[in-house]
C-alpha cells in the first residue's frame, strides 16, 4: 500500500498501544487514520515479547481504575472484534515473604476493595496446600484475585489491526517514521522512509522508542528502555490445568502456565537502560537458580524458548498519556513500565476520546499527563514486577 499524502491522525507504532488507539479512533468515527509500523509485522516488540499477564491487583487508584476499564474490554474482545485472544482467568497470586511487604499490600488491598476489586488474603498454609509443586516454606501470606489472568498479546494486536482496517484505517508495516514537521509549535506532517505526508495530529505509540519521537519534536519524553527476559520450559506433565500466575514479590520472580509448560521471568533490578535485546545468559543463571529453588521440578525440565524484550519505563512507573504542552497536535501513550499490555485496550480508548472530544470521558486522565513531572506531581506505584 502506498503512503497517503495526508491523514487526519498518524499513529506511530503498531504494538498494542498504536493498534488500540487506531481502532478506537475509527470506532468513534475518525476514518482517515494512518498507523505506521517500521517492522515487517505488527506487535513484535514489547507487546509480542510480553508475558500476557492481566490483573486488577495494583497499588494506586489510577492503575486500579485503568484495569477496571481495560480488563472488561478484553472479556468482550472476541465478541467485539471476532478474534480469539486465549483469555484465561487463572488468577494472580502474589507471594509475600517479608513483613514490610505485608504492610504495604494491606494498604493496597484496602484500596482495591474500595474500588470493588475483591482481592483475597490467603495464609501461608493455604498457599502451600494449593501449590504442592512449589517450595513455599518462607511464604508468610499471599494475595489472590481469581479475576486476574492471562491473554494472548498477538491476538489482541491482530484483533485491533483487523478491526481498524475494517473501519477504514490504513495500517502500514515497513514504514519507519524519521522526522516530524512542525510549524509554529504545531504538528504539520511526518517524514518517513517512504516519503512525507501532512497531518495535524500525531500519536506517539512507539513503546520503548518513545523518547526518539520526542527528540524529533524537539523535547524530552522521559521514557527509557530496560531489558527484561523470559524463558519457557519443555512440557511439565504434572502441571495442573488451573496453575495461577504466581509472583514471588520479594524476588521479582514470576511463573505461569504456557500451554503444557511453565513461562518464567525475573527482573534484574540492576539492568541498565538500553536497547540491547540479547538474552543475558549470566542473569539467566541467577533467574533459573531462583526459579528452581521455588519450583524444584524445573530441574528436570528443558528450555524450549527464551527471549528478551524492553520495558518502556517512566520516572514514576506510570503511563504518560494525553496531549502535551510543548507541541500542539502531539499525543503520548507511553511509559507503561511493565504492565502496558493489559492497559492497552483502555488507554487506546481514552486517548481516542481525548483526541476527538477534547478530553477522555471514560476516566479522568489528567494526572497522567507529561506535565506532572514538571509540576513535581509523580504517582507512586509499588507493585512493579
Ligand atoms: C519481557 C516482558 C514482559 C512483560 N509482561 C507483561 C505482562 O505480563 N503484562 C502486561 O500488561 N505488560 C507486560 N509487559 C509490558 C508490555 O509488553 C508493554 O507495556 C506494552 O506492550 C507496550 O506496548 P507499546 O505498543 O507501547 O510498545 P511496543 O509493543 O513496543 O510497540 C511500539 C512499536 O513502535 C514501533 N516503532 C518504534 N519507533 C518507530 C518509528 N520511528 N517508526 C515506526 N514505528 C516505530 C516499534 O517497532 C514497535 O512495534 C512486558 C514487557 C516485557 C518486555
Amino acid at each position: 500500500m502506498e503512503l497517503p499524502r495526508t491523514a487526519d491522525v498518524v499513529v506511530v507504532g503498531g504494538g498494542v498501544m498504536g493498534a488500540s488507539t487506531a481502532y478506537h479512533l475509527a470506532l468513534k468515527g475518525c476514518k482517515n487514520v494512518l498507523l505506521l509500523e517500521r517492522n515487517p509485522l505488527f506487535g513484535q516488540e514489547a507487546t509480542g515479547k510480553c508475558a500476557g499477564g492481566i490483573r486488577y491487583q495494583f497499588a494506586t487508584e489510577i492503575n486500579i481504575r485503568l484495569s477496571l476499564l481495560s480488563l472488561p474490554l478484553l472479556d468482550r474482545f472476541e465478541e467485539e472484534l471476532g478474534q480469539a485472544i486465549d483469555l484465561r482467568h487463572c488468577g494472580y497470586l502474589f507471594l509475600l515473604t517479608r513483613e514490610e511487604d505485608i504492610k504495604t499490600f494491606k494498604a493496597n488491598v484496602t484500596l482495591q476493595h474500595r474500588h470493588g476489586v475483591m482481592t483475597e488474603w490467603l495464609d501461608g498454609d493455604t498457599v502451600r496446600s494449593r501449590l504442592p509443586l512449589m517450595r513455599l516454606d518462607d511464604v508468610l501470606t499471599a494475595t489472590w484475585n481469581p479475576r486476574d489472568g492471562l491473554a494472548d498479546p498477538n491476538g489482541v494486536v491482530q484483533g485491533y489491526i483487523s478491526g481498524a482496517r475494517r473501519l477504514g484505517v490504513k495500517c502500514l508495516t515497513d514504514t519507519e517514521v524519521t522526522g516530524i514537521v512542525l510549524e509554529n509549535g504545531r504538528i504539520r506532517g511526518v517524514k518517513t522512509r517512504k516519503g512525507e505526508l501532512g497531518t495535524p495530529i500525531l500519536v506517539n505509540a512507539a513503546g520503548p522508542w518513545a523518547s526518539q519521537i520526542g527528540e524529533m519534536a524537539g523535547f524530552e519524553i522521559p521514557v527509557v528502555p530496560v531489558r527484561r527476559q523470559i524463558a519457557v520450559t519443555t512440557p511439565i506433565p504434572q502441571l495442573p490445568i488451573d496453575f495461577p500466575f504466581v509472583i514471588d514479590f520479594a524476588k521479582n520472580l514470576y511463573f505461569h502456565r504456557e500451554g503444557p509448560a511453565i513461562l518464567t521471568g525475573m527482573s534484574n533490578t540492576d539492568e541498565p537502560p538500553g536497547f540491547n535485546q540479547q538474552v543475558d545468559r549470566e542473569w539467566e543463571l541467577v533467574h533459573f537458580e531462583a526459579a528452581m529453588a521455588r519450583m524444584p521440578l524445573l530441574e528436570n525440565a528443558g528450555v524450549s524458548s527464551r527471549w528478551a524484550g524492553l520495558y518502556e519505563v517512566s520516572p514514576d512507573a506510570h503511563p504518560i498519556l494525553g496531549r502535551v504542552d510543548e507541541v500542539e497536535g502531539l499525543y503520548l501513550i507511553n511509559g507503561f513500565s511493565g504492565h502496558g499490555f493489559m492497559h492497552g485496550p483502555a488507554c487506546g480508548l481514552l486517548l481516542a476520546e481525548e483526541i476527538l472530544d477534547g478530553q477522555a470521558r471514560a476516566l479522568d486522565i489528567t494526572s497522567l499527563r507529561l506535565n506532572r513531572f514538571r509540576k513535581g506531581q509523580p504517582i507512586l506505584e509499588y507493585n512493579v514486577v
